[in-house]
C-alpha cells in the first residue's frame, strides 16, 4: 500500500467522458490498496477561455480579481470529478486550494507556495476518502486567492506530494511521458523512460512543455522523483529522477527547441568600459528578459555585439536601441526575427567530449548555417534560421542515434 499524489491535466478532464475514465482508473488504483489525493487542472481550454472573457473587458485587470476569476476552472473539475467518483460508490472529497490550505505569497497570477498544510488531507485518507484537490489555486495570508501561474497544477501536485513525503508524484497527461524531441516533429521520437531533473530544467525552460518549470525545481529541492504517464494507456511513462538514480548511461537525452526567437546585432559598437551594461540596463528596465549574448572586438576602437530574446519583445527592444544607438555613436542596429533556438541536453555531456563538434558537423552536412552558439555543462544552444529548424532538429536527432534507443516505446499520440 501506498500514497499517491496524482495529478490529472486538463485534456484527461476535457470531458464528462474522460472524467468517468479518470474516476476509474482512480477506483482501480484504491482497489491495489493505494491511499489517493488527486490534483485536478481545469477542464482543456477553461482556463483560456476564462482569460480571454476578462480580457474583452480589459486588457489590464486588477490581479487579485484575474486570480478570483481563473481559479474557478478548477473548482469545476474537481467537484464533478468527487461527484463521478461517489456516482460508482467511491467516497470523495473535493477542496478548494484555500481549504486545504495552500499557503501562498501575495505575488498575484504567479504565487509561490509557501506552506501545504496536510490535515485535512490526513484526517479524510485515514476515513478512506479519495482526496481531490484544486491545482494552480492558493491562497494567501489575508485570505485572498491566489494562482501559480500557467500550468500550475504540476506544483501543487508536487507541493502536496512533498507535504505528505509521497514517493512519487504522478502526472497524468495526454503524452506518454517525455520524449528525445517533439514526436509531432520528429515522428521517431523515442520515450524516455527516464531522464534526470537538471536534464528535464533544460528541457523544460527551453520549450518542452510537459511538466510546469517551477514543478521540477520543487521536486529536486525534495528528493521526490516525478512521473509523466498518459492516462489514456497503461505503459510506466518517464520517471524525472536523481541523475545517480538513471539506469541507462546515454550521452545526451534530447533536443528541445523554441522558433519565437530575434537576434539583435549592434555593430560598431565603441569599446570602452560599461557600455555594455548600459545597453542591456536599458533593456532589463523594459522588461524584457534576454537570453544568449554573444560580443566580439572588429578593431581596438569597436565591438559587434548580439543577443537574442523573445521575438514578441522585439519590435520594443529595437525601439529602445535605437534610440540608444545614436547617443551612444553606434554604428548600426540590425536584426532577425525568423531565427529559431536548437538546443541539445545530456548530462551525459560532462564526462564526454566530443559533443558539440558532432551536433555541428551534423548541421553542416544538412547545409544549415549556425549563428550563433552557447554552452553550459550540459547544454549546447545553436540558434539557426526558422526554416531550418526541422531538418535541423532530426539531422542532430540521428547523428547521435536518439531514434535508436533500445527498449523504448514508439510515440502513440492521442487525438485531443
Ligand atoms: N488550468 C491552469 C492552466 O491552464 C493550470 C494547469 O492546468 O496546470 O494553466
Ligand atoms: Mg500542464
Amino acid at each position: 500500500m501506498a500514497l499517491l499524489v496524482q495529478k490529472y491535466g486538463g485534456s484527461s478532464l476535457g470531458t464528462l467522458e474522460r472524467i468517468k475514465h479518470v474516476a476509474t482508473k482512480i477506483i482501480q488504483a484504491k482497489q491495489q490498496g493505494h491511499q489517493l489525493v488527486v490534483v485536478v487542472s481545469a477542464m482543456q481550454y477553461e482556463t483560456d477561455r476564462l482569460i480571454q472573457l476578462c480580457h474583452t473587458l480589459t486588457p489590464d485587470p486588477a490581479p487579485r480579481e484575474y486570480d478570483v476569476l481563473v481559479a474557478t476552472g478548477e473548482q469545476v473539475s474537481m467537484s464533478l470529478l468527487a461527484i463521478a467518483l461517489n456516482t460508482k460508490k467511491c467516497p470523495a472529497r473535493s477542496y478548494t486550494g484555500s481549504q486545504i490550505g495552500i499557503q501562498t505569497d501575495s505575488i498575484h497570477t504567479k504565487a509561490r507556495i509557501l506552506e501545504v498544510k496536510t490535515e485535512l488531507i490526513l484526517q479524510d485518507l485515514a476515513e478512506d476518502y479519495v482526496v481531490i484537490i484544486a491545482g494552480f489555486q492558493g491562497v494567501n495570508a489575508r485570505g485572498d486567492t491566489t494562482t501559480l501561474g500557467r500550468g500550475g497544477s504540476d506544483t501543487t501536485a508536487v507541493a502536496i506530494a512533498a507535504a505528505l513525503h509521497a514517493e512519487e508524484c504522478q502526472i497524468y497527461t495526454d503524452v506518454e511521458g517525455v520524449f528525445t524531441t517533439d514526436p509531432r516533429i520528429i515522428p521517431n521520437a523515442r520515450l524516455l523512460s527516464q531522464i534526470s531533473f537538471e536534464e528535464m530544467l533544460e528541457m523544460a525552460s527551453l520549450g518542452a512543455k510537459v511538466l510546469q518549470m517551477r514543478s521540477v525545481e520543487l521536486a529536486s529541492k525534495h528528493n521526490l522523483p516525478i512521473r509523466v504517464l498518459s492516462t489514456f494507456s497503461n505503459h510506466p511513462g518517464t520517471l524525472v529522477t536523481f541523475e545517480d538514480k538513471i539506469m541507462q548511461r546515454r550521452l545526451v537525452s534530447g533536443i528541445a527547441f523554441s522558433r519565437e526567437e530575434a537576434i539583435i546585432a549592434l555593430n560598431g559598437v565603441p569599446n570602452r568600459a560599461g557600455i555594455e551594461g548600459q545597453i542591456l540596463g536599458l533593456v532589463s528596465d523594459a522588461n524584457i528578459e534576454i537570453d544568449m549574448i554573444a560580443q566580439n572586438a572588429t578593431d581596438k576602437e569597436t565591438n559587434d555585439f548580439t543577443f537574442t530574446l523573445h521575438r514578441k519583445d522585439h519590435p520594443k527592444t529595437l525601439q529602445i536601441l535605437q534610440q540608444l544607438a545614436k547617443e551612444l555613436g553606434i554604428a548600426s542596429v540590425k536584426s532577425n526575427t525568423k531565427v529559431a533556438k536548437l538546443s541539445l541536453v545530456g548530462i551525459g555531456m560532462r564526462s564526454h567530449s566530443g559533443v558539440a563538434s558532432k551536433m555541428f558537423q551534423a548541421l553542416g552536412d544538412v547545409g544549415v548555417n549556425i549563428q550563433m552558439i552557447t554552452t553550459s555543462e550540459i547544454k549546447i544552444s545553436v540558434v539557426i534560421d526558422e526554416d531550418n529548424l526541422e531538418r535541423s532538429i532530426q539531422a542532430v536527432h540521428s547523428a547521435f542515434e536518439l531514434d535508436k534507443l533500445p527498449s523504448e516505446k514508439k510515440p502513440s499520440l492521442m487525438e485531443v
